[in-house]
């Protein structure tokens, strides 16, 4: 039995924690097929595109329609990985290379060394915020974790998971559990113990849903779920336009546009979820009129 993707909140000792949680498996899944991508690829952009859904969430500044963007630029085969999340549930992802040659990769090792851009913004006004940090090549939670404490000041343990199986993604999701600026050292050790002894979430989510794998991992924490009502549905869903679709072919040169003219128009396909977008000859000299002004 499957229940829908979402995210919840809670918190724990006492108040002295704040905790995130998605339950990510469909959403996950839906990029898979969509882009087609190998296990190893749906393990790294499943951990992307939770860590944004959750990122979105803990630095909510009531911003209803905030937004963020983590870019993985790696060496590893999977070359760029995306992935958006927003405050509202909306998630996507895109990955450069969806199916590198060497199966036994480890997410780590698909991305690579390089960094980690994080932007996050309030569309349409407002001028994002962008802050960039070297991927240490321990995993996507701890570049996160990483992330929060340098450019956010938060103290927080990221855990991020996807379970693959023969036919696909059986389970994914996530948590961050943020410490306040208050929060008592003993409070953190205890908290750091039981994340560490806790089973593995996503396997958890395999078999139960968010709100009792959450309540599994911090047994013994006090944790308790609030505003269960407020739980937020997650969906793998693209804002992506004609308008927008068309932006990238303004930067091309005069000859590819005549090119494309010549050929009839062209097609261009959203890398996140594969809408295609077909312009023709008139549409493509108007972008070579611009040229010319
Ligand atoms: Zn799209």
């Amino acid at each position: 039995m499957e229940s829908p993707d979402r995210i919840i909140q809670g918190m724990a000792l006492d108040g002295h924690f704040r905790v995130i949680a998605a339950q990510t498996t469909t959403a996950v899944e839906t990029a898979r097929e969509i882009l087609d991508l190998a296990p190893v690829a749906a393990e790294a952009l499943g951990r992307a595109m939770t860590g944004a859904l959750l990122l979105a969430r803990v630095l909510d500044k009531d911003l209803r329609k905030q937004y963020v963007t983590l870019r993985f630029e790696g060496n590893g085969p999977l070359g760029t990985v995306i992935a958006d999340g927003t405050v509202a549930g909306n998630v996507r992802g895109f990955v450069a290379n969806p199916a590198p040659q060497d199966p036994h990769l480890d997410v780590e090792s698909a991305i690579g060394n390089g960094s980690l851009t994080v932007v996050r913004g309030t569309p349409p006004a407002g001028k994002p915020y962008t802050s960039q940090i070297l991927l240490a090549g321990t995993g996507i939670a701890t570049d996160l974790t990483r992330y929060l404490m340098r450019s956010e000041q938060i103290a927080s343990a990221v855990l991020l998971g996807v379970l693959n199986r023969r036919d696909g993604v059986a389970a994914a999701g996530g948590m961050i559990i943020q410490a306040f600026p208050n929060t008592p050292e003993e409070a953190i050790h205890a908290i750091e113990k039981r994340v560490r002894e806790a089973p593995s979430l996503s396997k958890l989510l395999e078999t139960m849903p968010i709100e009792e794998a959450v309540a599994t991992v911090l047994e013994g924490t006090g944790y308790k779920q609030i505003d269960a009502g407020h739980s937020v549905p997650v969906s793998y869903a693209c804002q992506c336009t004609r308008e927008r679709a068309l932006a990238p072919l303004a930067l091309l040169g005069e000859d590819e546009l005549q090119e494309m003219i010549d050929e009839g128009g062209t097609e261009v396909v959203c890398q996140f979820c594969g809408r295609k977008y077909q312009f023709g000859e008139d549409e493509l000299f108007t972008l070579t009129a611009k040229h010319d002004s």
